[in-house]
């Protein structure tokens, strides 16, 4: 049987890649939905050629384009922010692949885990922002959730087999992204062009300016948190610029095992895709023969200071990571738009931090509250 699979968040790098994994794999999986925002020409081309039961594009200035060119086929077309989730809860679809960016795909995602499908999981700010809300429903929905991102695929990966044993930590291996080892005086005059280009992988635009601040390593703290039920002295990150070896878990017994391999997000889309088998692929191989020497250092977390906000954000848990993830949508849409610096960003997110009430425990209409206000917050710090 195949497993049929919808894709949120189709048309982005994390979307594209899984339909390439998919296209080579047709007799083990079907696609059902594919989502985009508003790049409706690849949605429509994605829709011809997978053929799936829905599409949604949440822009609706483009549901006509999308609903005329797929007229003489089967699929059903769907338009704006609320179809996510009326889509999302289809019973026509085996396993969500989570990866629309941002805060944006949170309530589709728990759409799914309500309504019992799979979730392979790439978008980390769905966790960051309400992991202990969206992993007791999976718990209660007996739901897996699986790990797309590369550092938490390779914990997950270390772990099969380990159910009883205790993690003494997990070690997220971090490229530092194009600015490793400059400082402040440089960073201060970066633009968007730089900030866009990292040294190993090929990603959207928000998680390339995260991975340039280190706010994504930020960012995967917490999603590891959630994932993997850790407490904050657990979790470790380590710069690592080859980006080989893809995370670490170290047991009590101090054996430490690593996931390695060539970066490539095909690998760990795959596998959420076909967990628990491994499937064959043609992806490239590392080569042990010709390969440099695996390099680590200690992050600079005074230049890099998201680093230190996500860490406090860990360590103070309630609402203090969905306000950070907020303030940081916001600062990295000002960048991406050259309206502040690159070091403006952390400064954005800290002052929403301090700024934004602190509530212990909040409810999902709080943590939805506290990202509203946190984004107004930090928009009206630069005129957006
Ligand atoms: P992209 O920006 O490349 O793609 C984002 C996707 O989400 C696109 O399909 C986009 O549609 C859609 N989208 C954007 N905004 C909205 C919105 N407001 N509502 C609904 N859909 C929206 O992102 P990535 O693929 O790089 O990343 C996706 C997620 O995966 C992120 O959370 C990221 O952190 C995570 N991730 C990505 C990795 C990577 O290698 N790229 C690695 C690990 C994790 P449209 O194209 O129409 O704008
Ligand atoms: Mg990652």
């Amino acid at each position: 049987m195949k497993k049929r699979i919808a894709i949120f968040g189709s048309t982005g790098s994390i979307g594209t890649q899984a339909l390439e994994v998919i296209a080579a794999n047709p007799d083990k999986f079907e696609v059902e939905i594919l989502t985009a925002y508003s790049n409706d020409s690849l949605l429509i081309q994605q829709a011809k050629q997978f053929n799936p039961n829905a599409v949604v594009v949440v822009n609706e200035n483009k549901y006509n384009a999308v609903k005329d060119a797929l007229a003489a086929t089967d699929t059903k077309v769907f338009a704006g922010e609320k179809a996510l989730e009326e889509v999302a809860a289809f019973d026509t679809y085996d396993m969500m692949l989570a990866a629309i960016v941002g805060f944006a795909g949170l309530k589709s995602t728990l759409k799914a885990i309500e309504t019992g499908k799979a979730i392979a999981l790439a978008n980390k700010e769905t966790l960051v922002v309400a992991g202990d809300i969206v992993m007791q429903k999976a718990v209660e929905k007996r739901v897996p959730v699986i790990p797309v991102d590369s550092e938490h695929s390779a914990i997950f990966q270390c772990l099969i087999g380990e159910t009883r044993n205790r993690i003494e930590k997990v070690v997220l291996t971090a490229s530092g992204g194009p600015f490793l080892g400059k400082k402040p005086n440089f960073l201060v005059n970066v633009k968007k062009e730089h900030a866009l280009q990292h040294p190993n992988w090929n990603m959207g635009a928000k998680i390339s300016v995260d991975s340039a601040t280190l706010m994504n390593k930020g960012l995967e703290m917490i999603e590891a948190k959630w994932l993997f039920n850790l407490q904050p002295s657990q979790i470790q990150v380590i710069i690592h610029p080859q980006s080989v070896i893809h995370s670490m878990v170290q047991f009590e017994d101090g054996s430490i095992k690593a996931q390695m391999g060539l970066p490539d997000m095909k690998l760990p889309i795959q596998y959420a895709l076909t967990f628990p088998q491994r499937i064959p692929s043609s992806f490239p191989r590392y080569d042990f023969t010709r390969s440099s020497s695996l390099h680590f250092e200690q992050p600079d977390i005074k230049t890099f200071r998201n680093l230190a906000l996500a860490g406090e954000a860990l360590h103070r848990g309630g609402n203090t990571a969905c306000v950070m993830n907020a303030a940081n949508e916001i600062a990295v849409y000002g960048f991406l738009r050259n309206r502040i610096g690159f070091l403006d960003m952390t400064e954005l997110v800290e002052r929403a931090m301090h700024k934004i009430h602190f509530i212990e425990n909040p409810t999902l209409e709080e943590y939805f509250e506290s990202d509203a206000e946190a984004r107004n917050f930090a928009a009206s710090l630069i005129n957006l």
